[in-house]
């Protein structure tokens, strides 16, 4: 049987479009559209998302605009405006956007640009790449009418101020956090975007995992999306979401895929990782799942009408 079919819901003609996950038939969500966010801050990115999806937009232009929430946003001290920079005292961002096609666009190290998940949509549709970094991105950026703006805030420059005094190495879990956003269209089309600072005071030139495609956010539409926040370089090393998703195409649950995927970094670290990391998962039933390995973690979720936050504890409790 192909992957990918519709089956026949009642005798009266009534098509209710549905995909095979491994010999699991799964009822394509539609006209009842799935944000998932990650943090309190997703419950902003979540009401943006939604506007734009009653406007007639589609899930990209909707996880866009929930991510240019949270970069806009100067107290959150995490993504675009206001988040906290890197030794040098620069804020240097990193964002990937994913659509439905499976197209993808990102920015990495990309400097004095609010809105860093619209150039990586810009590179997604505007040219042959994926990815652009730095100076390029940047040049790029202006190319295509975005303004340079002076992103290091008041309170982010003390901030660092107070961190070059002992330079303190921040466990990561501290400082950072990203806005990962999955959406889930009335159409039944997925489209994902990532965006943040990255770690607080990190080294110059570091990229973490939210720009790249596979580690931070990834989605097939005919199975579903996952994202990532918590320790980038963790996350890459497993490739997180890809791996979440490619569970789900294996069978397992949004649920179950997420839990796996943490599985294996604890196993990686001895069982007692010292960092976070946490998925959210969206699989194209609007079936979701989240899951993080310690602490807590928040996500955001708008369905069936309403917006919540809920916080889950980590896989291992310390
Ligand atoms: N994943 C991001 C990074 O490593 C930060 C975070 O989500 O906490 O840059």
């Amino acid at each position: 049987m192909k992957r990918r079919d519709f089956f026949k819901a009642s005798a009266i003609g009534l098509t209710i479009p549905s995909t095979i996950i491994k010999g699991q038939k799964i009822n394509i969500s539609k006209n009842n559209p799935v944000i998932l966010s990650t943090w309190n801050f997703g419950l902003n990115a979540n009401i943006e998302a939604l506007k734009e999806l009653k406007n007639g937009g589609n899930a990209m232009d909707a996880a866009e605009k929930g991510a240019m929430h949270a970069e806009s946003d100067v107290e959150n001290t995490s993504v675009g405006f206001g988040g906290l920079p890197d030794e040098k005292g620069k804020v240097t961002l990193d964002a990937c956007v994913m659509d439905r096609s499976g197209n993808a666009g990102s920015v990495a190290f990309l400097q004095n640009i609010k809105h860093p998940v619209s150039v990586a949509r810009k590179v997604m549709e505007e040219t042959k790449h994926v990815m652009l970094v730095g100076e390029g991105a940047n040049q790029f950026a202006i190319k295509n009418g975005f303004k340079e703006k002076k992103l290091l805030t008041k309170k982010s420059k003390n901030e660092w101020k107070k961190w070059l005094q002992n330079r303190r190495e921040m466990t990561p879990h501290e400082t950072h956090d990203t806005l990962s956003i999955l959406v889930q269209d009335k159409k039944g089309d997925l489209a994902g975007a990532c965006t943040t600072s990255g770690w607080a005071y990190k080294m110059h030139g570091r990229v973490g995992d939210s720009p790249i495609i596979g580690a931070g956010l990834f989605l097939d539409n005919e199975v579903g999306s996952a994202a990532a926040t918590g320790l980038g370089e963790e996350v890459l090393k497993t490739t997180g979401s890809f791996l979440v998703v490619e569970l789900m195409r294996q069978g397992r649950s949004p649920q179950e895929a997420c839990e796996e995927a943490l599985k294996r970094v604890i196993k990686r670290h001895n069982g007692n990782p010292d960092f976070q990391i946490g998925y959210i998962a969206l699989r194209k039933d609007g079936e979701i799942g989240s899951a993080c390995l310690k602490w807590s973690f928040e996500y955001a979720l708008a369905k069936n009408g309403s917006n919540k936050l809920y916080k889950i504890n980590g896989l291992i409790q310390s």
